[in-house]
């Protein structure tokens, strides 16, 4: 999902970062219990469940192909923030990431994050995880295997080789897929198709199926950053109040899938 529309914008190059940037990655801790006013919130997040993470129980077998979600069946009174394409790089998100103690999951796309990898560090070194959103964002349904399989493949080697990571989630982008997609994404080691059954966009939540309104394992995709409107961060201060409105918390989807 998602355009591309940040991608050019705000080159965050390795070597700008310096010193400042290390600091800024671990300032003074806030004093417990205050950060939700800083980021607009009018109460604390209530801490999520515990929940055990679940992988899959053994190796998958080579054919078994991964599910489609949007939700995860859950009694825990929890909703799921994930984010796309990696254009935007505002430091204040890791510090609210970091305040907030936010689980978010990150679908990167290798072009558009360019050199902004340093950026996602920081945001993993305070808890985000960070997940497949192909190489290039291509529109993948339609294409041959060969051209699918290097997507998403080629994708899953940039992140192991900048973090050592092997992500387990893939989000096909503007969340179309066919599947030839599926094959393939099980082909690169990924275990759960990620979409979304709730964007938050500039102006409020829009909702692809059902009920109009949140519910207990809704996997919500916060919009990208339009060139106007909101930034990320105060989209996701609205996210959190309707969120908190609702009677929920924020869990890590890496727990539940
Ligand atoms: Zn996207």
């Amino acid at each position: 999902m998602g355009t591309l529309t940040g991608c050019a914008q705000s080159v965050d190059p390795i070597e700008r970062l310096g010193k400042k940037a290390a600091e800024r990655v671990r300032p003074p801790a806030p004093a417990a219990g205050q950060a939700y006013r800083r980021w607009g919130l009018a109460a604390p997040l209530a801490p999520a469940p515990h929940h055990p993470s679940q992988p899959l129980s053994g190796s998958p077998a080579r054919t078994a192909l991964p599910p489609v979600v949007d939700h995860v069946p859950t009694r825990d009174k929890v909703v799921f923030l994930t984010y796309d394409d990696g254009a935007e790089r505002d430091p204040r998100f890791v510090d609210m990431v970091r305040e907030l103690r936010l689980p978010v999951s990150m679908f990167l796309t290798d072009s558009v994050v360019g050199p902004g990898y340093a950026h996602f560090a920081r945001l993993r070194s305070v808890g985000a995880n960070l997940q497949n959103h192909t190489l290039d964002h291509a529109a993948l349904r339609g294409l041959p295997y060969a051209g699918q399989r290097a997507e998403i493949c080629g994708q899953q080697e940039k992140l192991r080789s900048r973090f050592g990571l092997r992500p387990r989630f893939f989000r096909p982008p503007y969340g179309a897929y066919d599947p030839t997609t599926l094959r393939a994404a099980a082909d690169c080691g990924i275990t759960a198709i990620v979409l979304w059954r709730t964007s938050m966009g500039p102006a409020d939540l829009v909702y692809a199926h059902g009920s109009h309104r949140l519910h207990a394992g809704d996997i919500i995709a916060v919009d990208p950053d339009e060139a106007t409107g909101p930034t990320l961060r105060e989209r996701t201060t609205r996210l959190l109040r309707r969120v908190q409105e609702q009677g929920l918390t924020v869990g890590r989807l890496e727990d539940y899938l």
